[in-house]
């Protein structure tokens, strides 16, 4: 277990994202029960995995795959701090899988949220049919404004988070090829908010696709949305599932 001082510091931050999430929930008349917060491990060691999961979570989010592996290998290995059958970590990769990494990540994920292509889909079906897992795939959608227009650039700014998602008009074509797909399950849709933009338009657009997809395929109610900064917008908009990191773990290291 890591020091008791960082487990202080987890269970306080924790507290405080719960007590936002339950508020948010509240003013506008939603069932805090019905928001799954995802605790976004990446960059942070599985000691405070094991701390987390002491705390009472069990949705854990990664985006880098070498990463994700080992951490939850050693979390969900052999050592005396596993937890009981039932309450296991649920692994979210909320990052970018490049295609040839898909297989690999389709073996110990449980829940894909960036998925935004043809092939990935393939290829994630692929490595959840040889591993013999069943894998839930959310669809991430582009809001930013440019998304609709032709020669967008894409965003560097924030290279941690990439920049990914289908077009809103490509969504339907990515979630029917992953409802046909026999070991992929659809959940819904993933986005995350523009940078330095107001978020509540973008969320507001994610919303209208989601219930379009609903339409469609009804069991695909997650909307993955949200972060430590505009988790109160997302939840005004339906978010579902929150994927937080530094509100709770703190500040990441800088990449260069
Ligand atoms: C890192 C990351 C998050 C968490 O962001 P915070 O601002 O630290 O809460 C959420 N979603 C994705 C896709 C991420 O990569």
């Amino acid at each position: 277990m890591p020091a008791p001082e960082r487990c202080r510091e987890l269970a306080c931050r924790l507290d405080s994202v719960r007590e936002r999430v339950t508020t948010a929930a509240r003013g506008c008349g939603r069932d805090p029960g019905d928001l799954t917060i995802i605790v976004v491990t990446k960059f942070f060691p599985a000691s405070d995995v094991r701390a987390l999961l002491q705390l009472g979570v069990r949705d854990f989010g990664e985006n880098r795959h070498q990463e994700a592996r080992a951490k939850f290998a050693e979390v969900r290995g052999t050592d005396e701090t596993v937890p009981a059958v039932g309450t296991a970590p649920v692994l979210h990769f909320i990052g970018q899988v490049q295609t040839n990494k898909a297989a690999a990540v389709a073996a110990y994920a449980d829940v894909v949220h960036a998925v935004d292509r043809p092939r990935l889909v393939r290829a994630l079906e692929h490595g959840a049919a040889r591993s013999g897992r069943q894998l839930r795939c959310l669809v991430q959608v582009d809001l930013a404004d440019d998304a609709l227009a032709p020669g967008r650039s894409g965003d560097t700014s924030r290279p941690e988070l990439g920049r990914g998602g289908v077009t809103p008009g490509g969504l339907i074509g990515v979630a029917d090829l992953i409802a046909e797909s026999a070991h992929l399950q659809l959940g819904g849709v993933m986005a995350v908010a523009p940078l330095g933009a107001d978020p509540d338009p973008a969320f507001t657009r994610l919303e209208d696709l989601s219930d379009r997809l609903r339409e469609r395929h009804p069991g695909a109610t997650w909307v993955s949305a949200g972060m430590s900064g505009d988790l109160e917008a997302a939840i005004r908009h339906g978010a579902t599932h929150l994927r937080v990191g530094t509100a709770i773990l703190g500040s990441r290291p800088v990449l260069r």
